[in-house]
């Protein structure tokens, strides 16, 4: 049992006897590495949950954005548009390729990638050039995708999402690292953007210890990143028909995984209402606000927190040390890709609210495990502080 002083983590995996069954079974198969029943059951489970008619599993969710947008067709020297507000996985999968990332701002509401910007300097900075592509005018690039990051899980419009891509006529290659299980106005993940990529991180909705899967509508793109990731093999003599990359999946992780699935809906509905009780507990408090997205099919409530809207109140580097000190683990969120070393020089519009947000977020323990009495614990630690 908890001790009342026990701490309380971030976030955690919760995984248990169904987990523990799968890969007893995984392991008495012998069938442990990048074949296997539970590659194929999981990569089954995640398309149905995501309206795909196939999901093709990977390594890791940034190995999966890596193959999906290869798949989209960018490649070296190529920019694509993502939004600075992100994890550094999004900016160096774009990296791999041999491309560099177009930086564009979040909208303040939302934190998800501001469209209305992302048309005004495709406008103001592009045009085709004879072969029909699409140059960004200051480096001379050709703008090849836009991956919208689903920021905590939330989707973004997939109708304007839809509509620019048509617009502009590139592909859009989704990360939705966090956004297993979230519904746009009635419509399934999988029908946001021509690829999207879920994370099976041990943080994620649902883990399995590691592991990535790419989803969509086409069944061709989807094949190709098949192909792409099990080493571009076109026969069992030990023929290839390009650079391959060995980026599957293991049967192991897809036993974890699929235990994991059969918990998906209870663990969204665990994630909404930490984020609601949240929500509530902290509506008081002056110059303190609370994540988006809430009470809303659209998002998965990945992660949950306070924004401190306030520059007088305890910053929230300060908290995380005052609440560490209380046994709870509290975090500073993303710093933005475009301040990070390996993408200082890379092109980018206005980032004044990605600037200005980042350093406001406070993420407070959101574990799917826990429980009430825990998070009244945290409820009344972050009222001490900001009281
Ligand atoms: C976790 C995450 C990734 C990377 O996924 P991995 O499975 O850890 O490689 C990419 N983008 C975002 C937004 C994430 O949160």
């Amino acid at each position: 049992m908890l001790s009342k002083l026990d701490p309380i983590p971030l976030a955690v995996p919760v995984v248990g006897a169904a987990e523990a069954r799968n890969l007893q079974a995984c392991i008495e198969s012998t069938f442990v590495s990048s074949v296997g029943p539970f590659t194929t059951q999981f990569e089954a489970m995640v398309a149905a949950a995501t309206g795909a008619p196939r999901g093709v599993a990977t390594s890791a969710g940034t190995t999966g954005l890596h193959a999906a947008l290869m798949t989209a067709g960018v490649g070296r020297d190529d920019l694509v548009i993502v939004p600075s507000f992100t994890f550094i996985a999004s900016a160096n999968a774009i990296a791999h390729c041999g491309a560099h990332p177009w930086f564009m701002d979040v909208d303040p509401a939302t934190w998800l990638l501001d469209l209305g910007q992302v048309a005004d300097e495709l406008v103001r900075n592009t045009s085709r050039n004879g072969d029909g592509w699409l140059i960004h005018h200051p480096t001379g690039r050709r703008v090849a995708a836009m991956m919208p990051v689903y920021t905590l899980g939330t989707l973004l419009d997939f109708e304007r999402q839809r509509e620019l891509a048509q617009r502009f006529r590139f592909p859009v290659v989704a990360d939705a690292a966090a956004a297993l299980g979230a519904r746009s106005r009635g419509r399934p993940l999988a029908d946001g953007a021509d690829l999207s990529v879920i994370s099976f991180n041990g943080n994620k909705i649902v883990t399995s210890g590691g592991g990535g899967m790419v989803v969509g509508n086409d069944e061709d793109l989807l094949e190709r990143v098949r192909h792409l990731t099990t080493t571009a093999r076109t026969s069992a003599d030990y023929t290839f028909d390009c650079v391959g990359y060995n980026y599957r999946i293991t049967n192991l992780q897809a036993a974890v995984g699929c235990a994991q699935m059969e918990r998906l809906a209870e663990f969204i509905t665990a994630k909404r209402s930490v984020r609601r009780r949240y929500s509530e507990a902290f509506s008081d408090l002056s110059g303190v606000g609370s994540f988006p997205g809430l009470d809303d099919e659209c998002s998965t409530c990945w992660l949950s927190g306070i924004v401190v809207w306030d520059s007088t109140r305890p910053q929230p580097a300060n908290a995380a040390e005052l609440l560490r000190q209380l046994g709870i683990e509290a975090r500073t969120f993303w710093k933005p890709a475009h301040l990070q070393a390996p993408y200082a020089g890379s092109p980018r519009a206005d980032l004044s609210v990605t600037e200005d947000l980042w350093a406001r977020i406070l993420t407070l323990p959101c574990s799917t495990s826990l429980t009430d009495a825990q998070q009244d614990r945290v409820i009344d630690a972050v009222r001490t502080v900001y009281i």
